[in-house]
């Protein structure tokens, strides 16, 4: 099932739903769509476009936000899917302080790394090795992250997306390569809306 980027009224990214959950809004007026994805949907009275971006007419008052989930999904987005010692694709996540050393699973000392730097690095600590990070693992923050970290993605999101985001996150707005496509219908393929 395809998913939607919800915006607030005033444009803020809000989340991700199901097209359907979209549709349900579109159709009861409390959002309206902003890009179409050019897919016909067919009720038993009516055909509309299917969004792939629509925004609340009315604005909503968004709670506290808690802390960004730690998923290896997040992390490999937070680090660009780039090795933090040395640049080449990341494979592995890496503990800076080795959890054998008291290391915690937290985002503050975790990195995506690839498999030979993981494998180099092993339970030991930068210091033992001569190596330094670019920067300093941090939680991620950002309106931008939290759509991208759902690991929901459409290139279609990316103007409503590059206000809130940094380049190497909207990086993976990418399209998806059509392997990874698992299963349902074909892009373009006529969807049903059931009521
Ligand atoms: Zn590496």
């Amino acid at each position: 099932m395809p998913q939607v980027l919800v915006l607030n009224a005033s444009y803020e990214p809000l989340g991700v739903v199901s097209l359907r959950r979209a549709l349900v809004l579109v159709l009861d007026k409390k959002a309206v769509s902003l890009e179409d994805t050019g897919v016909l949907m067919h009720s038993a009275t009516t055909a509309v476009s299917a969004p792939s971006v629509v925004r609340l007419t009315r604005f909503v008052r968004v709670p506290f936000r808690g802390p960004v989930p730690l998923t290896r999904r997040a992390l490999f987005a937070r680090d660009g899917g780039r090795c933090v010692y040395c640049g080449g694709v990341a494979t592995s996540v890496d503990h800076v302080i080795p959890r054998s050393r008291g290391g915690q699973h937290a985002w503050d000392n975790v990195v995506a790394a690839c498999r030979r730097c993981n494998h180099v690095k092993a339970d030991r600590h930068l210091a033992d090795l001569g190596w330094r990070m670019k920067r300093t693992p941090a939680p991620p923050t950002g309106l931008a992250w939290r759509i991208i970290g759902t690991g929901h993605r459409d290139p279609r999101w990316r103007p409503y997306l590059e206000p809130y985001g940094t380049a190497e996150e909207l990086a993976h707005l990418a399209p998806i390569p059509a392997h990874h496509h698992a299963g349902g219908a074909p892009p373009g393929a006529p969807v049903e809306l059931s009521a």
